[in-house]
C-alpha cells in the first residue's frame, strides 16, 4: 500500500496473520508514520477479522517493541513498522514482524547537487537510513558513472541491509571507514549522520530527499565534539553519578549498567541506579544531587538535544574515558558501543 511518499508491505502483515491464526494484533509507528496508522487499519481489516489496536506511546527505534502491551492485550502479533529487527531474543513471547516501510522520494533533482559537494574527494562511502536503503546501488551506480571509487559495507551487526545505519549501531560505516574520503548519508535529518561522522572521524553529507537538499554537517559535528569532552570534564570531577538502566527491550543493558556502577565505586564516587522507558529532560530535574547522569540505555539519549537536559547526560564510554583519563580524542569514536 502507498500512502504518501511510503510503502507499506501490508501483503506480508496479511500473510503473517493468517499464518499464525493471529486474531489480536498490535501496531506498532514510529512518530512520523503514527499518521497512516487508521488508513493502514481500515486496509488490514478489508481483509483480516483480527481485532487491530494501535500503540500511541513514542517508538524511536528497533529497541522499542511494545511487548509489555501486547502482552497486556493478550495479542497474538506485534507488526513494527517502519524499523528492521533489533531484539536478539530468538523466541520473544510474542510473535513480532518488522516490516520496515520504504520511500519512494526521487533522488534526481539531488544528485547535481550532490556531484557539486563531492568535488575533490574520489573514494565515498554510501550509507542510508532504513528508508532509503533500497535506493543505495541506485546511487552507486551514478557515482561509478562519474568516476568515483564508492564503498556500500556488507551486513553486520544490528543492520539488515548492505550500507544500513542505525542511530546506535554504524557498523556498516566503520566497516569502510578506511577506505573512503567522505560518507554520504541517504536520511531524512542529521541523527543517522552524526552517529557516522562521530564514528569514524570522516566528513559526512546528508543527502535528504525530503528537504530535497545536500548538507554538510561538520559545523553540528564540531559543536557536539565540543560539549562531549566538556561534559567528559566534568565527569572526571564529579562524585555523584546517576545510571539510566532503558526498561524497553532492545535498551535494557543491566549488566552494563552495574559494570558502570563498579567502575564509578572504584573511583571512589557515589552512584544511583534510575530506570526510564522514555526519556525527557524535564525527569533529570528532581535528582539534584547527582552531578552527571551516565546512559546505559539508548546512547543517543546523552547525545541529542544534550544542551536542554540541564545536567550532563554521558554515555558508557564516556564514562570510561573520563575516569580511565584515556582522553585521546579517537577514544570518543567507540561512542555509541558498550566499552565492557
Ligand atoms: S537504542 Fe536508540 S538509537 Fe538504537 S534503535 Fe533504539 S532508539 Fe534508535
Amino acid at each position: 500500500m502507498v500512502l504518501s511518499v511510503y510503502n507499506f508491505d501490508l501483503d506480508s502483515v496479511l500473510k503473517e496473520i493468517e499464518n499464525i491464526g493471529a486474531k489480536r494484533v498490535l501496531l506498532q509507528f514510529p512518530e512520523g508514520l503514527k499518521q497512516y496508522a487508521i488508513p493502514i487499519v481500515e486496509s488490514l481489516r478489508r481483509s483480516s477479522d483480527a481485532i487491530f489496536f494501535i500503540s500511541m506511546d513514542p517508538c524511536y527505534g528497533g529497541c522499542d517493541v511494545a511487548l509489555d502491551d501486547g502482552l497486556r492485550l493478550k495479542a497474538d502479533l506485534i507488526v513494527h513498522f517502519g524499523h528492521t529487527e533489533f531484539l536478539t531474543d530468538s523466541k520473544p513471547p510474542i510473535p513480532i514482524i518488522y516490516i520496515p516501510v520504504l520511500s519512494n522520494l526521487p533522488l534526481n533533482g539531488l544528485i547535481s547537487k550532490l556531484l557539486e559537494k563531492i568535488r575533490g574527494y574520489s573514494k565515498i562511502g554510501l550509507l542510508a537510513s532504513v528508508q532509503h536503503v533500497h535506493m543505495l546501488e541506485t546511487l552507486q551506480h551514478i557515482l561509478e558513472e562519474h568516476g568515483f571509487e564508492v564503498h556500500i559495507g556488507s551486513l553486520c551487526g544490528r543492520v539488515k541491509f548492505r550500507g544500513q545505519i542505525l542511530g546506535c549501531d554504524v557498523c556498516s560505516a566503520l566497516q569502510v571507514a578506511s577506505k573512503v574520503d567522505v560518507f554520504i548519508v541517504l536520511s531524512g535529518g542529521d541523527f543517522h549522520a552524526l552517529g557516522v561522522a562521530l564514528s569514524t572521524g570522516k566528513p559526512v553529507l546528508v543527502l535528504d530527499p525530503f528537504r530535497n537538499e545536500v548538507r554538510d554537517i561538520s559545523k553540528l559535528v564540531k559543536r557536539t565534539l565540543s560539549l562531549r569532552w566538556h561534559y567528559i570534564s566534568i565527569a572526571r570531577e564529579a562524585s555523584v553519578f546517576g545510571i539510566l538502566i532503558g526498561i524497553k527491550p532492545g535498551q535494557f543493558k543491566l549488566e552494563a549498567a552495574l559494570k558502570a556502577a563498579d567502575l564509578i565505586i572504584s573511583h571512589g564516587k557515589k552512584y544511583y541506579l534510575f530506570t526510564v522507558r522514555d526519556f525527557s529532560e524535564n525527569m533529570l530535574i528532581p535528582f539534584k544531587n547527582v552531578d552527571v547522569f551516565v546512559s546505559a540505555a539508548c546512547p543517543r539519549i546523552a547525545i541529542d538535544n544534550a544542551p536542554f537536559h540541564g545536567k550532563p547526560v554521558i554515555t558508557l564510554t564516556e564514562l570510561f574515558i573520563a575516569l580511565s583519563g584515556n582522553l585521546d580524542p579517537t577514544s570518543l569514536r567507540r561512542i555509541l558501543y558498550d566499552p565492557y
